[in-house]
């Protein structure tokens, strides 16, 4: 790992800045490529990310998993990940207000960090970090935002959403998703070339 995220992630280790501190398993601080230009911003670990210790590694995130291959990128070889909060609310209730401002020097850090071109909102939580709208996630997906560092933010669906609306007819939110991330991967080719 890079030394710079290594020094936050062990910051947030010991952290006790809200009360998911004392209740967490473990820290789920990130998972992916450390130096991509590529950055998913998730809302906050669930059971089994708790369990592991990385983030999306259950049925939302075999899906998301799912979503990338299908362009073919991967959290091996392209993109970084993380989410808004690094410990498990419990029941995986909505993160509140102030153990999200706890963690954002973190989230922030992350991004300074890494610097990605291109960041994923993956949300409604996510969304609401990073854009000041009264519009839902439906509203916003699939728009391109000035984001951090003069990087590009867009918002996505959950797929925690997706998993709960199986249609995959035009205008549903699985098509509204591929529509999505095949732009994702049109603007990932473009910063290469
Ligand atoms: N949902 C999220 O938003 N993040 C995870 O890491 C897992 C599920």
């Amino acid at each position: 790992m890079n030394q710079e995220l290594e020094k936050i992630r062990q910051k947030c280790e010991t952290c006790q800045k809200c009360a998911l501190g004392k209740t967490r398993t473990k820290l789920v601080f990130s998972d992916g490529v450390p130096n991509s230009k590529l950055m998913l911003i998730g809302e906050a670990p669930g059971y089994w990310e708790d369990q592991k210790g990385l983030p999306f590694v259950g049925k939302a995130g075999q899906l998301l998993d799912k979503i990338f291959q299908s362009v073919g990128l991967s959290r091996k070889e392209h993109v970084y990940i993380c989410n808004t909060l690094k410990c498990r609310p419990p029941d995986n209730r909505d993160p509140f207000e102030d153990e999200k401002a706890a963690c954002r020097e973190y989230l922030d850090a992350q991004i300074e960090i890494l610097k990605p071109r291109i960041i994923l909102l993956c949300g409604k939580v996510a969304l609401n970090s990073f854009i000041n709208t009264t519009y839902g996630i439906t509203k916003m997906r699939g728009q391109w935002f000035d984001g951090p560092f003069g990087s590009k933010m867009m918002p996505i669906f959950h797929p925690s959403y997706l998993l709960r609306n199986d249609s995959r007819e035009k205008g549903s939110p699985k098509w509204l998703m591929w529509q999505d991330i095949q732009e994702i991967k049109r603007a990932y080719d473009a910063l290469e070339k």
